[in-house]
């Protein structure tokens, strides 16, 4: 058996020896084959010269170069998309997820062959900021209330999966991509292993907390029109009070108005979140552009 591991990089430079070896040392040591997929999301640091020197040294380790940075959700993308092995893993390179915990999801799949995932879960958040911990919460509350694909509070991007289930991740074509829900969507059978991330090896996380509103925003809309039909209803009931206050005392007071053009500026608002994935994906534009690739014509697996 063979396994292919995703590792999206993004100014990993100071990180990716130490994970290299530490993983190579763990798949040797359990006679795992393999092959490294790293792909530099764009990187303004040292990272994609780090891995060509490891290339240069292993042949089942690859690299794809990103031209700018995409984002995490492409940089997988990518991965999945030149992965050629019966097994896949995606891991982050900071060492927050460690080898042996990957080691130890491969071997339950390998060991429960009617699972095709095995996704690592957050159990304890109690060590994230206490904004970042209740957005957190207030996403998965509402997504899963809301959405067609339900989410388990803390899944993580930490997974091991088959080729099949692969496959039909890359039967959707969308811009905007939401790996977490994709896997949901799919359907297929998921172990979920309770974790605890380590602390990051160097440097700090990508994620502000801004950042994280407007991907948890995108991700809540790639499944749902929920808030579409809530606008709906929510533009019936304004109606048929507005006509009865008009009916009933000739006039809106200016408490009404002001209350029912916020409700319109909020209107608005969700629905520019729909027409900007419509623009995305009118468009077509490719969610990733690859600058350079090293590794992959060569023999690819130990
Ligand atoms: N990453 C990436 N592109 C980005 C941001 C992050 O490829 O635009 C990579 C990063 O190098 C790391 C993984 O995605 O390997 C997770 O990123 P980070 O540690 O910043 O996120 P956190 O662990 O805080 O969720
Ligand atoms: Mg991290």
């Amino acid at each position: 058996m063979k396994l292919s591991i995703i590792v999206p990089c993004y100014n990993e430079e100071s990180s990716v020896d130490e994970f290299y070896n530490q993983l190579t040392t763990k798949l040797n040591e359990k006679k795992i084959g393999y092959e490294i997929i790293f792909v530099d999301d764009g990187s303004k640091d040292d990272t994609s010269n780090k891995i060509e020197e490891i290339i240069k040294k292993d042949k089942c380790v690859k690299l794809i170069s990103f031209s700018r940075n995409f984002g995490k959700e492409s940089a997988m993308l990518a991965g999945l998309d030149h992965a050629t092995l019966d097994y896949i893993a995606i891991m982050d390179a900071d060492m927050q997820h460690t080898p042996s915990m990957l080691i130890s999801m491969y071997e339950k799949l390998i060991d429960n062959k009617e699972y095709d995932v095995v996704c690592a879960y957050k159990a304890k958040r109690n060590d994230e900021n206490p904004i970042k911990r209740t957005l957190t919460s207030i996403f998965y509350q509402i997504n899963n209330h809301i959405s067609e694909v339900k989410l388990l509070p803390g899944a993580s991007d930490f997974r091991v999966f088959k080729k099949d289930v692969k496959d039909a991740i890359l039967t959707l074509k969308e811009n905007k991509r939401f790996l977490k829900g994709i896997f949901s969507w799919i359907g297929f059978n998921t172990i979920y292993v309770p974790y605890q991330p380590e602390k990051r090896l160097y440097g700090k996380s990508k994620w502000s907390i801004i950042k994280l509103i407007k991907y948890s925003l995108d991700g809540m809309i790639s499944f749902s029109t929920m808030p579409l039909k809530a606008l709906f209803m929510i533009g019936v009931v304004i109606f048929i009070i507005g006509l009865l206050n008009f009916i009933l005392m000739g006039h809106l007071s200016s408490k009404t108005i002001i209350l029912f053009v916020s409700i319109i500026m909020l209107s608005i608002g969700v629905i520019s979140l729909y027409v900007e994935r419509i623009y995305n994906n009118v468009l077509k534009r490719p969610n990733y552009i690859i600058k350079k690739e090293l590794g992959f014509s060569k023999k690819t697996t130990k």
